[in-house]
């Protein structure tokens, strides 16, 4: 059974808006079965073209932003999209938006997105693993579920929201965890903010933190981000990667630490002098799931060390990027950490 159109307020189609970005879901390979291929091949027509009954579901239209696979993803596009998003909801130019991204960057994207729109209405990020030319490309149901999500009311007011797979997960907790499964995407802490099946809707919970509307980062006046780096740490981490980061510049380090947030003796204590000197050190994690807490096995009151509480590194980094526009504490910003 096709799902009924979802109705705006006052009974008329959804208008939905498709913002395109490139990634598998616009890309393309030779043959159905190769494994190779090239993302952002595809422009948004011919990829709403490929839903078979999506414009049963809302009114659609669609813009390209940009055609790049996500590793390829850059801020000053992210910027523009949130730029972009911002005025079309706020002239009131559409009921919901879809971005269509890549997934290797698709988390980043979402949480940058998360703390810079300003508005309720619903804005649901959608993907695919398997380009447009494959045997059984997961696009065309990714992008039609993502539509009848944008389309529902219900969506209002939940954050930015992912569609794969069947899944609507929320921008705070998603991450990739598969390079090339079909199933890539968890959200391991907070859990699934519900499913869609044929466009067919179920919400489990809303989102725990602060978010869009509610958000004291903006992009007003933003063209550029300030430069904080990730360092993976490992056995016999070399603590001079650190002064490497400084050196060039980098007003943050995010630590994707061991276990909870832990480095070698040595890294902790140059990380610790470079937070003397102003850099903000950011604890995350290299494992794929749990929380960060403070001062555990690493001082960090005395070293004045910030713990990403539920960022992944990737995602950490975003968050003090944005929290950097502006002077901040070390307690502010261990807060936002807290608060989104
Ligand atoms: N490399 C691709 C991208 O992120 C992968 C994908 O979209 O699934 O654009």
């Amino acid at each position: 059974m096709t799902p009924q159109a979802p109705q705006s307020s006052d009974a008329k189609p959804a208008r939905i808006m498709i913002l395109a970005t490139g990634g598998t879901i616009a890309g393309a390979g030779e043959t159905g079965t190769q494994s190779g291929y090239t993302s952002g091949q595809v422009t948004i027509e011919s990829m709403i073209a490929a839903v078979p009954g999506i414009d049963k579901l809302a009114d659609i239209s669609g813009e390209q932003i940009s055609n790049v696979g996500s590793q390829d993803m850059t801020f000053a596009i992210m910027i523009q999209l949130a730029r972009r998003i911002n005025e079309l909801l706020a002239a009131d130019a559409a009921d919901g938006i879809v971005v269509t991204h890549g997934t290797d960057t698709m988390e980043e994207t979402a949480l940058f997105l998360g703390l810079t729109v300003k508005s309720k209405k619903p804005v649901v990020m959608t993907g695919s693993m398997r380009p447009s030319t494959a045997v059984s490309a997961d696009g065309p149901l990714n992008l039609y579920n993502a539509v009848a999500v944008a389309a529902d009311p219900q969506s209002a007011d939940r954050g930015v929201l992912v569609v794969m797979n069947d899944r609507i997960h929320g921008a705070h907790s998603l991450t990739k965890t598969d390079t090339t499964a079909v199933e890539t995407f968890l959200s391991p802490i907070n859990g699934l903010m519900g499913t869609v099946a044929y466009g067919k809707i179920q919400y489990f919970r809303t989102p725990f933190r602060k978010h869009t509307h509610k958000s004291e980062f903006s992009v007003d006046g933003v063209n550029d981000l300030p430069r904080v780096d990730i360092l993976y740490a490992c056995v016999d981490t070399p603590p001079d990667l650190i002064d490497a980061s400084v050196d060039r510049g980098a007003q943050g380090i995010v630590i994707a630490g061991n276990g909870n947030g832990n480095m070698n003796a040595e890294a902790v204590e140059r990380a610790a002098q470079a937070a003397k000197q102003g850099v903000v050190i950011v604890r995350s994690s290299r494992v794929s799931s749990g929380k960060i807490s403070r001062n555990v096995e690493i001082d960090d009151d005395r070293l004045g060390f910030i713990a990403s509480d539920e960022l992944n590194p990737a995602k950490a980094r975003i968050m003090l990027m944005l929290a950097l526009l502006k002077e901040r504490s070390l307690r502010e910003i261990q807060q936002l950490y807290y608060d989104y």
